[in-house]
């Protein structure tokens, strides 16, 4: 049984696959603690729910199936925590291909068609899972943050798509939209300027099953 914030159809609004059809498992739990997450209600105290929702992977796989989207998104949280190689396999079982997003902190379990990479400082990701991802995507927080992982993405593969999203409360900062502006122009292939276009559409919340996304301010007093 995994634990289960939200499920919900709708279409995916970053990256490579961005504009297809895509239905969406968020699972509870994340011990990586962005002082900006916008999926606070998967881990945060002051927001997790207090009725947690739990599925067998056949249960998850048929409620996606029934929607015939054209992917899973396996989200969180981070669900690299949970083992999700039965999920996978019930999910491929329907015939759907399945996406994963993850901070790479944590060994996968599972088999996935698509991995997206999204780094985070406060707990980088394993150097195994920098090897299996198809797509990066950076969230750009500070005009450092691209200097910052400098090093790890100067050994990227070149075909491997880099995306750098501005982070979402950044999304007027002209310093931080310039500062991605500038990286791609002097570097080019494989950085890409990224952003979150569901979220111009609020396509998500069309679906009863979605939650509005909860931003946190950030508080490093209680370690987030
Ligand atoms: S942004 Fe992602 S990795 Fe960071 S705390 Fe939120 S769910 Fe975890």
């Amino acid at each position: 049984m995994i634990p289960i914030h939200e499920q919900f159809h709708s279409w995916q609004g970053e990256g490579v696959h961005s504009g297809r059809s895509a239905y969406f498992i968020r699972t509870l739990g994340c011990p990586v603690h962005c002082p900006w997450c916008d999926s606070a209600g998967t881990w945060h105290p002051d927001y997790i729910p207090t009725k947690i929702e739990r599925f067998s992977a056949e249960a998850l796989a048929q409620r996606a199936a029934a929607r015939k989207p054209e992917f899973v998104v396996i989200t969180g949280g981070e669900p690299a925590i949970h083992d999700l190689l039965p999920l996978t396999d019930a999910l491929h079982a329907c015939h759907l291909p399945v996406h994963l997003e993850t901070s790479g902190a944590f060994a996968l379990r599972g088999e996935f068609d698509w991995v997206t990479l999204s780094p985070k400082r406060w707990r980088p990701p394993l150097a195994t899972v920098w090897k299996q991802a198809n797509e990066c995507k950076l969230i750009i927080d500070s005009i450092g943050a691209l200097t910052e992982w400098a090093p790890q993405l100067l050994a990227w593969d070149v075909e491997r798509p880099i995306w750098l999203h501005p982070e979402w409360s950044c999304i007027q900062d002209a310093t931080i939209l310039d500062a991605i502006t500038e990286w791609i122009k002097v570097h080019g292939k494989p950085y890409r300027a990224g952003w979150q276009l569901h979220k111009c559409y609020q396509a998500d919340l069309r679906d009863p099953g979605s939650q509005a996304a909860v931003p946190l301010g950030g508080n490093v007093a209680r370690g987030y």
